[in-house]
């Protein structure tokens, strides 16, 4: 927007203006989080794009590039109005938890758009929806790897049906810059499926993993949004996209069919194909338990590197090609 005054949570900026606060979000009285959100305002109109990181508290790479953002983008120079909110489950954050909000044991992407009823994570969800996507005409997702994750990077859009919003999507994740693009077909409570089906053109981004804060990935993020900023016409310029991009019309999940410890086979960007050993459990005392084949030809987009996996984890998946 731009010409007008936006309030995100505590956080309210003018045109021209950047503002600081929090979203506060309180089931009862025990449970509060506050989540960190950075507003600017545009000196021009123009559209409003919501940027988020720490959506799973692990992934360093999305939250370092959020913050970097969110210091970097001058008002000045802005057509419309940013809004980022670099970590989204700080309870995770501060507690190093893989995947889940510690406080009620829930992964907050599979809640998308929330549920203002429902447990703190659900709620948290629905806080973030209301005060930040809402009012907002696109939204990035900023992820990589958790902490026992590693990944080639990859985007990830929902195709909800329509057309308009399906095809901005596309373009978004084009634009962004990385190589290997994920259409998701099925709706989980993915924050950007929940945008996309609100209507808002989302895009899930990955870079990074496995704990590290390591500069390239956080460059392939601020690149990335600096790329759509640009497409939106938010920034000016035009977007800087290397290599044509490759498109997994699917991709196939790998979820464990027991615990024990894992040994995998393959590595993150490696070509596999249907059937092909993958990896390996073993029992505490080192004897094999059982094989593990891929569910599908493609490519390895993650991995868990993690040995400890239980019954019902994911392992791996696999962006298919046709
Ligand atoms: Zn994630």
């Amino acid at each position: 927007m731009g010409e007008r005054a936006i309030t995100v949570g505590e956080a309210t900026a003018a045109p021209g203006q950047i503002a600081r606060g929090r979203i506060r979000v309180a089931v009862g009285t025990a449970a509060t989080v506050e989540m960190p959100v950075v507003v600017i305002n545009g000196s021009r109109p123009g559209p409003t794009l919501c940027v988020t990181g720490g959506v799973h508290g692990g992934e360093y790479p999305a939250i370092e590039a959020a913050i970097r953002l969110s210091r970097s983008l001058k008002p000045e120079a802005v057509h419309g109005t940013v809004i980022i909110v670099p970590i989204v489950s700080v309870p995770a954050f501060q507690r190093r938890a893989i995947y889940v909000n510690p406080m009620d044991g829930v992964n907050i992407n599979r809640v998308f758009p929330g549920n203002p009823a429902g447990t703190i994570t659900e709620v948290m969800a629905a806080t973030l929806f209301r005060e930040a996507v809402a009012q907002s005409d696109a939204y990035i997702d900023l992820h990589g790897g958790d902490l026992v994750e590693a990944l080639v990077p990859f985007t990830i859009y929902y195709q909800s049906g329509n057309a308009t919003v399906d095809e901005t999507s596309r373009k978004m994740a084009e634009v962004y810059g990385i190589k290997y693009i994920v259409r998701s077909m099925a709706i989980r409570g993915g924050s950007y499926q929940a945008a996309a089906a609100m209507g808002k053109p989302a895009i899930l981004t990955e870079s990074g993993g496995q704990g590290i804060l390591d500069e390239p990935s956080v460059q392939i993020h601020v690149r990335g949004v600096t790329n759509v900023l640009k497409h939106l016409g938010i920034l000016r310029g035009t977007p800087e996209v290397g290599e044509q991009p490759v498109h997994f019309p699917q991709s196939s999940w790998l979820a464990a069919e027991q615990g024990g410890l894992f040994y995998p086979a393959v590595s993150v960007g490696q070509r596999v194909e249907k059937g092909q050993v993958v990896g390996e459990f073993r029992d505490w005392f080192g004897d094999s338990i059982a094989r593990v084949e891929s569910p599908a030809a493609g490519i390895v987009l993650f991995l868990v590197t993690s040995p400890a996996i239980n019954k019902g984890d994911p392992i791996l998946s696999v962006g298919v090609s046709g």
